[in-house]
C-alpha cells in the first residue's frame, strides 16, 4: 500500500461488520464517527491508528446496551 496516509491516523472500525471510518487527523473525530456508526446501527465500534491497532478505551457499545 502507498504511503499516502500522510496526519490521517485514526479511524472507526466495527466490531459487528465491516464497517471502515474515514481516516482523520484527530482521534476525537474518528470517534465520534465510530459513535455515529454505533448508534446509527446498533453495533460495536472502535478507533484504531494506523497500523490498525485498537486504540485502549476506544470501544463504544450501542446505546442499547448502556446502563441507562
Ligand atoms: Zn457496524
Amino acid at each position: 500500500m502507498p504511503q499516502a496516509h500522510g496526519q490521517l491516523r485514526y479511524r472507526g472500525r466495527c466490531a459487528d461488520c465491516s464497517w471502515v471510518g474515514r481516516p482523520f487527523i484527530r482521534y476525537g473525530t474518528a470517534d465520534a464517527a465510530a459513535r455515529d456508526h454505533s448508534d446509527a446501527h446498533q453495533h460495536t465500534a472502535f478507533v484504531v491508528d494506523q497500523y490498525e491497532m485498537r486504540i485502549v478505551g476506544s470501544t463504544i457499545r450501542p446505546a442499547s446496551a448502556r446502563q441507562a
